[in-house]
């Protein structure tokens, strides 16, 4: 058991790169070129997917005790909470990346939700109201599987709303996302970037076998032929809603391993980050001691 430990230990600490992990996805300001930007590379990651595996499991402990913090914090009183958006094409991973990366946490202080094309009600409201509702309450960390970035990439894609619409929520995204920072919520955005090939290969997985014939929508390949057209817009959201409160990070996202593990550790950054304490007792510990002691 001990020496598990001390093994998980030493990997995390080999495995922690020199600079945040946050600072090397950043995405830079200015226009995005996706295609440039590396789909298969493991940023600040030495190692395999053995290696990878392994370091994922060795943040376990970290994540899990920062988690607790948090939620902790919320339970006294406090505002902060912690927000990651997951966006990414169909197959990117989203999906993967909370079973394997957020499920490190305990379910007691996530709140996840993976939004689909509006409902009805939904679409009488301006567009934030459905992610408004879905926000993460102090303490906890909320985990949006698509977000209001939908708002402006498959609408904007299949003009579902008018051009001049669509072109003002980009403005309002930032607005939205600035009040959420300045109000306790750390929001963590990432992109998960897979290659053309990538999708191909996990479509072709999802005909290949039957467990995953349940996540093929014969709709994906319709998409699927919009490739460029969704590149364009994401490349557009990516630059117009890279701020300095609330930037994107792009995740090469071919190496699922890979993926798993840097949006644990952006998570865990974050979290660290945020610099929470044990809330201190609001009873007097000596006093309650004593009534245990007498009961
Ligand atoms: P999936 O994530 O594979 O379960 O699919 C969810 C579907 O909902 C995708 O096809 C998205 O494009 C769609 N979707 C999510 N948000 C929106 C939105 N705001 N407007 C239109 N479609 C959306
Ligand atoms: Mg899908």
């Amino acid at each position: 058991m001990g020496s598990k430990k001390t093994k998980r230990r030493k990997a995390a600490v080999t495995q922690a790169p020199r600079l945040r992990l946050s600072d090397r996805l950043r995405l830079p300001e200015g226009p995005v070129d996706l295609a440039a930007l590396s789909t298969s590379e493991t940023v600040g990651f030495d190692g395999d997917k053995a290696d990878g595996v392994a370091a994922l499991a060795a943040l376990d402990d970290e994540l899990s005790e920062l988690q607790e913090k948090l939620f902790a914090h919320g339970r006294s009183g406090g505002q902060r909470s912690l927000l990651l958006v997951l966006q990414g094409m169909d197959t990117a991973g989203k999906g993967g990346a909370v079973r394997h990366a957020v499920a490190l946490m305990d379910p007691q202080g996530l709140a996840h939700t993976a939004f689909k094309a509006p409902t009805r009600e939904e679409l009488a409201h301006d567009f934030l109201w459905r992610i408004r509702r879905r926000l993460p309450r102090p303490g906890m960390v909320g985990v949006f599987d698509r977000s209001h970035y939908e708002d402006v990439l498959v609408t904007r894609v299949k003009s579902l709303f008018p051009a001049a619409t669509i072109g003002r929520r980009y403005a309002a995204i930032n607005r939205f996302e600035e009040r959420l920072a300045t109000t306790g919520t750390t929001v963590v955005k990432v992109m998960l970037h897979i290659s053309k090939e990538e999708q191909r290969n996990r479509l072709l997985t999802r005909l290949d076998r039957p467990d995953k014939y349940w996540k093929y929508r014969r709709g994906d390949i319709d998409d699927r032929a919009l490739w460029e057209d969704y590149q364009r817009v994401y490349e557009i959201a990516l630059e117009r809603c890279n701020t300095d409160i609330t930037p994107w990070h792009v995740v090469p996202a071919d190496h699922k391993w890979y993926r798993n593990w840097a949006v644990a550790m952006l998570l865990l950054e974050a979290l660290r980050e945020m610099g929470l304490d044990w809330p201190s007792a609001d009873f007097d510990v000596e006093i309650e001691r004593g009534r245990v002691l007498a009961s």
